[in-house]
Parts: structure tokens; C-alpha cells; sequence
């Protein structure tokens, strides 16, 4: 995976993707001083590029380094990235992280901010479950108060509970783990944000310790467009049981319907194929 053709962009210039190494005493290996974003491109262009930047920027500040470039300098980064590898539809992944320097140790100030812009083709995030629906376990770790962690920032270091979780859930036979947050609230999936629909409308958990997903955004403003009710709020896990339909969204997860949470069951249903359906018409036009 790391010894093949094509171009990625690190600190400035676009080389090869084989020559995109880093030190073994980078500060965000060791303590993870990282942030990224995962973009989508459709047809040539990237779906909401500016927040994306703006949110890699953002995500920086909340864990106290400054991406040394501009959100144009961004944009024109993962432009030359999809044309260098002539993509058109590709997963971009913007990467910022402290890299080796003067110090060795916690602190990080005088070590040097980088960023690198890959990408690269990457169809249904979850496989069949975009038609079927997924099935997803309940993960044992809980999303941090963010008075814990920072936990509006894409950073690496919220991650390290979303890997855990999602091998345990693999290990289960599913296909992701939904996590409660650190109240013992519904909270999300390891990369994607959760919807709920009862009686035609739409319940979904208030963001207040996790990422608020572009996705997510654009899936409410889509449905308010509708005429559809949505509620965000506090959602315990024992109102699954009367929620009839369920589903993710995610930048790589796009609109991908849910079957299983644990015990509880759920059909893909007439309003999620239609908020799938309208996403995709969205996210191509
Ligand atoms: N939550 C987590 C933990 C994520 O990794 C992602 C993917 N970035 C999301 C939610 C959804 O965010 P977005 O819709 O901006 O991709």
C-alpha cells in the first residue's frame, strides 16, 4: 500500500506516494498532535471543500497548533492531488500533525506544523450494507465530555475509541458499533453520525460531545426542506425499541441504512431510501 505510483502532497510540493514518509519521532505518533478530513470529490469537485478546510483549521486551533496554510492554499492542495492522479470521484484525505523536532516530549510548540493531501478511490464505505442495512454492535467505550477532550475537533486522538470499537464490532460479525457518549446518550458511529425515524419524524442526537458532521448538517437542512420534523436531542438507548427505521451518515459513509443495532431491528424504509436518493442528487449536481 505504501510502495505504489501516484502523487500525494506533503508540505508544499506533490511527490511520489512512496516517497510520503515521515520520522519515527514525530510528535503526532507519539501523542497524537493530528488532525485530518475525509472529502468526498464527485464528478470533479469536492462536496463542501471550503468547510471542509475550515473545519482541518478549526479541529488545529481546539488542539492547539496552527495549519500553516490558508484554506485557499488547502483547496488548491487537493485540487492538484486529484488532478496529479487524474481522479474525478476519489476519497481526499488532509492531514496536519506536529511533526519531529526539538521536542521530544509532551509539549510540542517548537516542532514543526505539517500537512499532506492524499487521495484515492473508495466506493461504499460499508459494502452491501448501503443497500441492506447494516448491522452495528454497542460499543462498551463512551464518547468524552468535552470537557474531557476537545471533542468538536477530527482529531486522532478521539479515534483511538472509534478503532476499538469498531474491531470489537467486526469481531461480532458487524459492520460498525454505535457508541453511547459519556452520559450513557445515544451518540454516534465510529465515522458517521445516526439518524432515527418514528412516526415520520426524524430524532437524531443533539452533537454536544461529538463531531457535528458536515453530513449530518446537510441531511437535516435537507430534511427541514421537506416539511420534515427533526428533533435533536438526548436519545437513551432504550427508546431503539420504538424507532422504526435508522441510518448513518458520514462523508465515506454517505447515507447508508441501518438494520441492526444490537437487538433491535430496523427496516429500510421509504423516508431513508428518499434522504439516500436526495444525497446523492446533492452531492452530483
Ligand atoms: N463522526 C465521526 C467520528 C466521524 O469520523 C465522521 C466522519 N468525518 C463523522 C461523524 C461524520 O462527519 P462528516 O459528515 O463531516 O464526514
Amino acid at each position: 500500500y505504501d510502495d505504489r505510483d501516484g502523487r500525494i502532497w506533503m508540505d508544499g510540493k506533490l511527490i511520489e506516494w512512496r516517497d510520503a514518509q515521515v520520522h519515527v519521532l514525530t510528535h503526532a505518533l507519539h501523542y497524537a498532535s493530528s488532525v485530518f478530513e475525509g472529502e468526498r470529490a464527485y464528478n470533479g469537485k469536492i462536496f463542501k471543500s471550503v468547510a471542509h478546510s475550515e473545519r482541518l483549521r478549526r479541529s488545529a486551533e481546539l488542539i492547539d497548533f496552527e495549519v500553516p496554510y490558508s484554506v485557499q492554499e488547502i483547496e488548491d492542495a487537493k485540487t492538484a492531488v486529484l488532478e496529479a492522479n487524474g481522479l474525478t470521484d476519489a476519497y481526499v484525505r488532509v492531514l496536519a500533525w506536529r511533526g519531529s523536532g526539538e521536542d521530544m516530549g509532551v509539549a510540542s510548540a517548537r516542532n514543526p506544523v505539517r500537512m499532506a493531501v492524499a487521495a484515492w478511490e473508495w466506493g461504499a464505505y460499508y459494502g452491501d450494507a448501503k443497500m441492506n442495512g447494516a448491522k452495528l454492535a454497542i460499543s462498551k467505550w463512551k464518547r468524552p465530555s468535552p470537557e474531557t477532550i476537545p471533542s468538536a475537533a477530527k482529531a486522532a486522538g478521539l479515534y483511538m475509541i472509534c478503532t476499538m470499537s469498531k474491531h470489537d464490532a467486526e469481531a461480532k460479525g458487524c459492520s460498525d458499533a454505535m457508541m453511547l457518549d459519556y452520559r450513557g446518550y445515544v451518540a454516534e458511529a465510529t465515522g458517521a453520525n445516526i439518524f432515527f425515524v418514528k412516526d415520520g419524524e426524524v430524532h437524531t442526537p443533539k452533537a454536544d460531545c461529538f463531531l457535528n458532521g458536515l453530513t449530518r448538517q446537510t441531511v437535516i437542512a435537507m430534511l427541514k426542506e421537506k416539511g420534515i420534523t427533526v428533533h435533536e436531542r438526548h436519545i437513551e438507548p432504550a427508546e431503539l425499541e420504538g424507532f422504526e427505521q435508522c441510518w448513518l451518515t458520514g462523508t465515506a459513509a454517505e447515507v447508508t441504512p441501518v438494520g441492526q443495532i444490537g437487538d433491535y431491528q430496523f427496516e429500510v424504509g421509504a423516508l431513508t431510501r428518499d434522504v439516500a436518493t436526495s444525497y446523492e442528487a446533492l452531492v452530483r449536481a
